[in-house]
C-alpha cells in the first residue's frame, strides 16, 4: 500500500517495498546517510511510532535518513511480536519457504546500499538494564533503556566503526534529558561473535559482519507510555544524527507533552479518490459505508497506516491501534461529475468531491437530473432524495454523525446504481456549548 503526501513533505520520497515503505529524506547538502528501522518487533510502538514522527515531522537540510516506520507491518497491525516468527532471527539464514524472506532480503539489500553509513534497529525492551541484579525489573539481563552493539569496534576500518564510543556518546546525552532519574541509558554489549548468542540471527550482527556499523536502541516496555518511548527513541535517533553530522528540523519541540499530540494524531484517509476523512476523532463503527465491491484504494497520511478486510467490512489501523470499523455496502463506479454546485449559509458555491465544508447554518446542494443525495443521519420521510432539500445542523441525529465530536455528516452522491463521492458536512457552529472544549483540543492536536 503507499500512502499520499502532503505539500509540506513533499521533501521525502516515499518507495514501497513488497512488505514495508522507506521513507528517503535528502538534504540540500550532502553528508552520510542513516538507515532505521522501526517496528521489526510488532509490539514495539515506541520504536515503530517513533520512525513514523521522523518520517512526517523532519526535515533534513545536511545527509540523509532513510527510515522504515513498518518493518514487520503485518505483526505490528496484529500487535505481535512476529506473526511468522522472530524477524529479528532471521538474518544469519532463513529457510525458502518462511513468510518473512522477501522482507529479510530486502532489509539486507538496504543495509548493504553502498549510501548507507550507519544503521539503526528500534525496539522496546524488557525492564531497565543494570549492571547488577536488584530484581527481577533491574538487572544485567534487561533490555530496556539501551543503546546495544554486538562488540566494542568494527573488524575493520569504518567511519563510526568504534561501536561503543558512540553508544556511550548516545547514552550520556540521553542521560542529559531523563523524564525520570530511573529512566537512565546503558551500553549493552551482547558480545555476539564471542558468546555465540542468539543475536548472531540479528538485523544489527548481520550488518556489522558487513563492516556497516549497526545499533538496537531500546527503550523500556516498563515505561507508563508510547510517548515517553517515542520521546526517547527520537533523543536517542538525533544523538546519533549528531554524532554523524547530520543537520534536522522538526515540526515541533521535542517534548512530552506536544509528543502525545503527535503519536495520537491519525492522518487522513482517502478512499478511492471520491472519499476523504479525517480519522482524528473518527467513530469506532461506521455503518453501510459506501465502497467498491473489490480493489478499494485506500491512502493514508500516516505512515503506519493499514487494513484488515473481512466479509463486509474494513478496519482501519493507525499502527496497532483500530481507528475504525466500517460495515461496507458495495456500489459500482460511477461516471460522475465531480463538482456540484450548493448554497452554503445562503451563498452559492461549488463543492468537489471529495471535500468537507463548513456549515454555520445551513446547506443545500443541487445536481443535475439522474443523480441522488443522501445525507447520512437526515431522516424526513418525506424525502428519497435529498438534493435541493436545506439541510441545518439540528435537523440532523447526531447518532449518524463520523465524529464522536457530532460535527461531520456524511453526505452521499449517487447516479442510479453507482456511488460518486462523499461531501463531509462539518456543522462546526454546532452545539457550540456543549462542544467547546474537545473542539479547542480537537485544534491544537492537529499536527500542521
Ligand atoms: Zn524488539
Amino acid at each position: 500500500m503507499k500512502h499520499l503526501f502532503l505539500a509540506i513533505f513533499s521533501i521525502s520520497l516515499l518507495l514501497g517495498y513488497d512488505n514495508f515503505d522507506l521513507y528517503k529524506i535528502k538534504g540540500q547538502k550532502a553528508g552520510p546517510t542513516l538507515l532505521i528501522f522501526g517496528g521489526i518487533h510488532g509490539n514495539e510502538p515506541g520504536g515503530y511510532f517513533a520512525a513514523s514522527i521522523l518520517a512526517q515531522h523532519y526535515k533534513i537540510s545536511e545527509g540523509t535518513l532513510w527510515v522504515v516506520p513498518n518493518t514487520n507491518k503485518e505483526s505490528i497491525l496484529k500487535y505481535k511480536r512476529g506473526i511468522n516468527g522472530d524477524l529479528n532471527r532471521k538474518f544469519s539464514k532463513v529457510s525458502s519457504i518462511d513468510k518473512d524472506l522477501t522482507t529479510v532480503k530486502e532489509i539486507k539489500t538496504l543495509i548493504l546500499d553502498q549510501q548507507v553509513d550507519l544503521i539503526l534497529n528500534l525496539h522496546d525492551g524488557h525492564g531497565f538494564f543494570r549492571e547488577k541484579y536488584t530484581n527481577t525489573i533491574f538487572n544485567p539481563g534487561a533490555w530496556g533503556q539501551t543503546c546495544v552493539i554486538d562488540q566494542i569496534k568494527l573488524d575493520q576500518n569504518s567511519s563510526y566503526g568504534d561501536l561503543e564510543c558512540i553508544a556511550q556518546k548516545v547514552s550520556n546525552n540521553l542521560n542529559q534529558h531523563l523524564l525520570q532519574e530511573h529512566h537512565s541509558f546503558n551500553v549493552r554489549n551482547t558480545k555476539t561473535k564471542k558468546k555465540k548468542n542468539e543475536m548472531q540471527h540479528s538485523l544489527t550482527y548481520f550488518a556489522i559482519n558487513n563492516n556497516k556499523p549497526a545499533f538496537a536502541i531500546e527503550t523500556s516496555k516498563e515505561l507508563q507510555t508510547t510517548t515517553q518511548k517515542v520521546y526517547y527513541q527520537l533523543r536517542a535517533i538525533e544523538a546519533f544524527m549528531q554524532i554523524m553530522g547530520i543537520k534536522y528540523q522538526r515540526d515541533f519541540e521535542l517534548e512530552s507533552e506536544n509528543l502525545k499530540n503527535i503519536t495520537k494524531s491519525n492522518g487522513k484517509l482517502v478512499i478511492n479518490t471520491n472519499i476523504s476523512l479525517d480519522l482524528d476523532n473518527l467513530r469506532k463503527n461506521l455503518r453501510y459505508f459506501p465502497l467498491q465491491s473489490d480493489r478499494n484504494e485506500l491512502l493514508f497520511t500516516h505512515p503506519l497506516g493499514g487494513v484488515i478486510r473481512g466479509n463486509g467490512f474494513i478496519d482501519l489501523y493507525i499502527g496497532h491501534k483500530k481507528v475504525s470499523h466500517l460495515s461496507t455496502s458495495s456500489f459500482p463506479v460511477g461516471n460522475c461529475e465531480d463538482t456540484f454546485e450548493a448554497v452554503v449559509d445562503g451563498k452559492k458555491k461549488s463543492i468537489h468531491l471529495p471535500s468537507e465544508v463548513k456549515i454555520m447554518s445551513d446547506i443545500v446542494f443541487h445536481a443535475p437530473k439522474g443523480y441522488r443525495l443522501n445525507v447520512i443521519g437526515f431522516t424526513d420521510p418525506r424525502y428519497k432524495n435529498e438534493l435541493g432539500i436545506k439541510i441545518a445542523g439540528h435537523s440532523l441525529l447526531k447518532r449518524f454523525s463520523l465524529d464522536r465530536d457530532k460535527r461531520r455528516y456524511r453526505a452521499e452522491f449517487y447516479k442510479e446504481r453507482a456511488f460518486c463521492g462523499m461531501v463531509i458536512l462539518n456543522y462546526a457552529a454546532r452545539n457550540n456549548n456543549e462542544t467547546k472544549a474537545s473542539l479547542l483540543q480537537h485544534d491544537i492536536y492537529k499536527p500542521l
